[in-house]
């Protein structure tokens, strides 16, 4: 497919059009950010838009601005499937592959809408007519953040929401700001959000001092009780059961994050968080330097990611996952210990 050049999206968007934007399943701090970001500026500018998610999502992102514009399509199937069918354009954010997008990824192909990808994972899909990808950038909300201010030269659009919203995005994805990728330009533009209108101190209060004390509690338990260590190959992983996610009475989110306290422990390069879900055995690995979690995630769990943050899935049981997630690790061990 002959892909075209997003620069001429700035003329095809000239006058109000019909826009659905969605993300991933299960979306994250980047996912939303980068949506709710782009909703801020296209509504802005006299477009009828929409966001769609494919599931929920954590709490700690529902006070993102119009947040309440946002449509579960779990919870609204047929209005989804209607405003799908019915765009001009379909913004995907933050995913390259329909699959990450579940049921609602057919109802896109199908769509005779112009789909314009915007994303930084590796190896894309092609289902898009224009893009803006690079998997240089440490957040998909960089990339909307250039998207207007360098492709439809409109910084002037950058108000507040939309500030806040793609400094969430940036934030989150860059592990506030430390991962390899949050370069000074990175830190240019979010200097820029800053100067308009993102407060940025508040938003980190309301991203990661908003745990429940449920979260917390299971936090400890987990570093307390489930955590493994394999000192041979530098990896530390927490397995979760489906019973234990019940005790704890958690909610949409509340394990995000878990993985990294893993990685944390002095020497340790990869780490892996394995929760029992009530449909399938769900992985999160996380690693350092060289290291490609989303190697393992591709070759063994139906995944993909980043180099240094993937996931995957498996419809074994949680015990023959962990045995197949130990069983791995040999031929990876001069990565490891190196
Ligand atoms: P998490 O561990 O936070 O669920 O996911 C980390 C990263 O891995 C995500 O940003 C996403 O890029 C990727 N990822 C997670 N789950 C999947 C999956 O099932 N398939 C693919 N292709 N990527 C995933
Ligand atoms: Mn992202």
């Amino acid at each position: 497919m002959k892909m075209l050049e997003i620069s001429a999206i700035k003329d095809l968007l000239s006058t109000p059009k019909h826009i659905v934007i969605t993300t991933h399943h299960k979306p994250d701090g980047d996912a939303l950010g980068s949506s709710l970001g782009l909703y801020n500026y296209l509504v802005q500018k006299g477009h009828y838009v929409r966001v769609i998610a494919p599931t929920d999502y954590p709490m700690f992102l529902h006070w993102l601005p119009n947040n309440p514009n946002v449509i579960i399509y779990t919870e609204n199937l047929a209005e989804s499937q209607k405003l799908v069918a019915d765009a001009d354009f379909i913004f995907c954010l933050d995913f390259n592959w329909l699959s990450r997008i579940n049921e609602l990824g057919d109802y896109v192909r199908e769509s005779k809408a112009v789909k314009v990808m915007i994303d930084h994972h590796l190896e894309p899909e092609g289902f898009d007519d224009y893009r803006h990808w690079s998997i240089n950038a440490c957040a998909t909300a960089q990339l909307v953040y250039d998207f207007i201010v360098n492709i439809m030269n409109e910084r002037e659009f950058l108000n507040k929401d939309v500030a806040t919203c793609l400094y969430t995005g940036i934030m989150t994805d860059s592990g506030s700001f430390r991962f390899p990728n949050t370069t000074a330009e990175v830190h240019r533009i979010v200097a820029d959000l800053i100067t308009c209108g993102a407060e940025n101190s508040k938003i980190h209060q309301l991203v990661y001092d908003n745990s429940s004390e449920n979260r917390l509690r299971f936090l400890g338990h987990c570093l307390l009780n489930k955590l493994e260590i394999l000192t041979e190959y530098n990896t530390a992983f927490i397995t979760v059961n489906e019973k234990e996610l019940q005790e704890f009475n958690l909610g949409t989110g509340d394990t995000e994050g878990v993985v990294n306290y893993a990685l944390s422990i002095n020497g340790i390069k990869l780490a892996a968080l394995i929760v029992e879900r009530p449909d399938k055995v769900k992985l999160s690995l996380r690693s350092t330097g060289d290291f490609p979690a989303n190697e393992i995630c591709k070759k063994f769990f139906n995944g993909g990611g980043h180099r240094n943050a993937a996931g995957g899935a498996s419809d074994d049981s949680l015990n023959e996952v962990i045995l197949k997630f130990k069983s791995i690790l040999p031929e990876y061990k001069t990565l490891l210990v190196q």
